[in-house]
């Protein structure tokens, strides 16, 4: 009786071992998978994001073809600024103009410089500023992020015009400036759409008394004209 009862107790034991060899095994396999599973979905997110950038970027090359060397006749008079930080030329791609006025009777780029620096920015925040006898004034690079609209800045273009046009009327000279620079930023970009300021944010820029219909529709005619020069 003891030995047979004890013949059956090391047949039992030994069925339990390989029972448990067989649980270690699969929970090895269960581990394997996993990892597997967790190589193949980082390597295939991975290949997408790539694959996400690089249409993305195709994409816009292709919506924005830009003349970049192309010779417009317009003169933008260069000024050079000590931008307090470092300006993100990375992410910048203007798909719209913004119109604003200085809301100051005079300004020149040093001034607007100036107080811009006291809000605690870079530097200037318009890509241009045009003053009352027309002469465009370079702000922020062109390739460069600008601070001029809220929420809107990594897309717009930003044409700063010297004067309060809530009580004071924009000069011939600014007029003509003006829709020559959108013109040119318009072909330049392919960019059709310009905003006010007041398009976008709660505020009166740029005035009640500022002409934007008729600015417009006579920059969508110089940007029709620059179309035509050479590239
Ligand atoms: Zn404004």
């Amino acid at each position: 009786m003891t030995r047979k009862y004890h013949t059956r107790r090391r047949k039992k034991r030994r069925k339990f071992k390989f029972k448990i060899d067989k649980h270690r095994i699969e929970l090895f396999l269960i581990l394997l998978i996993i990892i597997l599973i967790a190589i193949s979905s980082s390597l295939s997110s991975c290949i997408k994001t790539k694959y996400n950038s690089s249409s993305k970027n195709i994409f816009s090359e292709m919506r924005l073809k830009r003349h970049l060397n192309k010779s417009y006749p317009v003169k933008i008079n260069e000024v050079t600024y000590n931008w307090k930080s470092p300006l993100n030329t990375k992410d910048f791609i203007p798909t719209q103009i913004v119109l604003h006025h200085t809301a100051t009777s005079t300004a020149n780029p040093q001034l607007v410089n100036a107080a811009h620096l006291a809000n605690g920015w870079s530097g200037i925040g318009y890509h241009f500023l045009i003053r009352k006898d027309g002469t465009i004034y370079r702000g922020r690079p062109e390739n460069a992020i600008g601070a001029h609209v809220l929420n809107y800045n990594a897309q717009s273009l930003g044409i700063c015009l010297e004067g309060n046009f809530e009580n004071e009327n924009i000069t011939a000279a600014q007029e003509k400036a003006v829709t020559s620079l959108c013109g040119m930023l318009m072909d330049k970009y392919s960019i059709n759409k310009i905003c006010k300021h007041s398009d976008l944010y709660n505020t009166a820029c740029p005035g009640k008394k500022f002409p934007f219909d008729k600015i417009y529709s006579e920059s969508k005619e110089k940007a029709e004209e620059y179309k035509k020069l050479p590239d």
